[in-house]
């Protein structure tokens, strides 16, 4: 059996919404663009969404959207894509990385200890689908104490008056807590479209704004799609009517609007997204449940509790004391019986890049140790039941086969 990691949904609808824009002759931002930002708006309850080519370019817009520049400070978990500390440094600001807690999200108490006078945003990443501590991070953000440190240099800072809080949505499309879209929880939720998120655009990223009330939605909204157009007055559908040609450039904005011909594909899917593939991915992720529940090894990805649910994104299987060298015999093994598996993060201490900015993994000790444990397995809407018993058999059989090998050396502990 050879089973993929992560293949992207692509039925008939997909495919007859792409055949649509073609016929239609217009390709870059379009109708197909605002359908898939209408769409997004009603499936996130949000106040507005506009669609962009990435989610780091969404995140780079947004950063900048609200002033943050050379000697502000951005806090950032260590456990994720390195997009999440890129957009940052892309604003000339300082990535403040900080550690996990056991569910692989930003640990609020390690937010907390690590603002200062400069901290001017939060991104906490919902990993693998699984929403952060949300109550938890307002709850800090807005103690009188840490209000007070918060020095406003722009606009928009003076218009919130705190830190802002921006969810890393990457991979949390449909994910709740309370039932309400998780995206609600944080002032800007940055989706990714990318091939192998949920849902895709080949290439592309959806803001959601959930900011306060002072702040005017329709002209945000407004003001935000000019910036994803070079701060262009009009896109180039409303300058395609008769007439319409004249424009004018109103600042310096950046190029990073998403085309019609991949929102199609978005389009298409999110139709699809809670009536059949979400839904899927659920199973999938209880199989898997049920299907490790007896070794005493497993140790389950938060997918479900009394107020959060996760979009079962990635489904992150973490083996109970093994070693990170351990861990990577047990991939090697799973992979030369055709199955594809993957390890979600990397953490940023341990890349070149931040080394060489003097993050140390050292300093990361509960990120190094999902790291070590962890094996993502493949979870999408086309896998058959026999494909996933096929999976659970041979990680089954991989672990225990590792675990026998080097019984002696199982030292680490959970
Ligand atoms: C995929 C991903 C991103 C980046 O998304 P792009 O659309 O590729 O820019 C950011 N953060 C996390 C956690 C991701 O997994």
């Amino acid at each position: 059996m050879k089973i993929p990691f992560s293949p992207p949904y692509i039925d008939q609808s997909v495919i007859n919404e792409v055949v649509d824009t073609l016929n239609s002759k217009w390709l870059t931002t379009g109708p197909k663009v605002v359908a898939l930002e209408n769409e997004m708006v009603q499936f996130t309850s949000s106040d507005a969404a506009i669609c962009v080519n990435s989610w780091t370019s969404g995140a780079i817009l947004m950063l900048k959207w609200f002033g943050i520049k050379e000697g502000d400070e951005v806090i950032i978990p260590a456990y994720t894509y390195c997009a999440t500390a890129m957009c940052v440094l892309h604003c000339g600001a300082v990535p403040v990385i900080v550690d996990v807690d056991d569910d692989f999200c930003i640990s609020p108490q390690a937010v907390l200890n690590a603002i200062t006078s400069k901290t001017k945003a939060i991104i906490a990443v919902d990993f693998a689908g699984w929403p952060c501590d949300y109550e938890q991070l307002n709850e800090v953000i807005c103690r009188p104490e840490i209000n007070d440190l918060f020095i406003a240099n722009s606009e928009k800072q003076r218009a919130l008056g705190r830190i802002l809080l921006i969810a890393d949505a990457a991979h949390s499309l449909g994910a709740t807590i309370n039932g309400v879209a998780a995206a609600k929880k944080s002032d800007i939720a940055i989706f990714s479209f990318h091939a192998v998120k949920n849902i895709t655009t080949a290439e592309g990223g959806c803001i959601c704004l959930n900011l306060p009330p002072n702040f005017d939605v329709a002209a945000e909204y407004r003001y935000l799609k000019m910036y994803t157009l070079n701060g262009q007055t009009k896109d180039a559908f409303a300058k395609s009517i008769g007439g319409g040609w004249k424009y004018d450039i109103l600042f310096q904005g950046l190029k990073i609007n998403m085309p019609d011909i991949c929102a199609a594909i978005g389009l298409a899917q999110i139709r699809k997204y809670l009536p059949e593939l979400l839904p899927l991915r659920k199973l999938i992720a209880l199989k898997y449940c049920k299907g490790f529940k007896k070794m005493s090894w497993f140790i389950a990805p938060p997918l479900i509790d009394e107020a959060r649910e996760s979009s079962y994104h990635v489904f992150a299987l973490r083996i109970r004391g093994i070693s990170e060298v351990q861990r990577d015999k047990i991939i090697d093994d799973i992979t030369s019986k055709g199955v594809a598996v993957n390890v979600h993060f990397i953490p940023l201490p341990m890349l070149t890049l931040f080394k060489s900015l003097g993050y140390q993994i050292n300093d990361y000790p509960s990120a190094y140790l999902q790291y070590a444990h962890e094996i993502s397995l493949p979870i999408y809407p086309q896998l058959n039941n026999s494909e996933v018993d096929f999976i659970i058999e041979t990680v089954v059989g991989a672990v225990n086969k590792q675990l026998a090998y080097s019984k002696e050396s199982i030292t680490i502990e959970m």
